[in-house]
């Protein structure tokens, strides 16, 4: 009796695992939350842009209802649904300030102006991000394409992709959307 039990027992464990595994595959939008780790280390900045250390945070998860409550309708279609804003329409493909650009869901610091270049794409473009820590990089096979999304590590906000035809030596084009971005300028005054 007791064998038949933990049979028992084993299979309807098994039967859950299934279904949550079907569940977390093909989720709504809150269900990219709970994909996160629940803990990751980020790359720290001052607002120099110098590297003051990694701290280790618990990446932030909220549902899809949060989040759509929390954004404007633009940042969310884009960092939350995965949306691409129009080309020479936001705010920083010709912005040449000297700063920070951190996520607009959380501010982690994600892209150093000294590391933006003129792409000529309409979208603001960076040879590489300020700490390869506080990005992710995933395939992306939506709209039959084969790309590289990136993202926001703590928070999983997308932010845009990661393509081979930036300028040399490494040929990175990380071609970002304006609308996930928050610009902060440089202090450069700091004692
Ligand atoms: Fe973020």
């Amino acid at each position: 009796m007791g064998l038949e039990r933990r049979v028992f027992l084993g299979l309807t464990l098994a039967g859950a695992g299934s279904w949550g595994l079907d569940q977390w595959l093909v989720g709504p939008p809150e269900e990219a939350a709970s994909r996160l780790p629940a803990k990751v280390r980020i790359s720290r900045f001052d607002a120099t842009g110098r590297l003051t250390g990694t701290v280790e945070l618990p990446t932030i998860r909220k549902t899809d209802a949060q989040w759509k409550a929390s954004l404007p309708v633009d940042q969310y279609m884009v960092t939350r649904r995965g949306d691409t804003e129009l080309a020479f329409a936001g705010e920083y493909w010709n912005f040449h300030g000297d700063g920070l650009y951190l996520c607009v869901c959380c501010g982690t610091a994600l892209f150093d102006s000294k590391l933006k270049f003129n792409s000529g794409t309409g979208w603001p473009s960076f040879t590489q991000p300020i700490a390869t820590a506080n990005v992710l990089e995933s395939p992306d096979h939506s709209f039959g394409t084969n790309r590289t999304e990136v993202s926001c590590r703590l928070c999983g906000g997308h932010l845009g992709h990661l393509f081979d035809d930036g300028p040399p030596p490494e040929h990175n084009r990380f071609c970002m959307n304006s609308v996930a971005l928050r610009f902060v300028p440089r202090e450069n005054n700091l004692t």
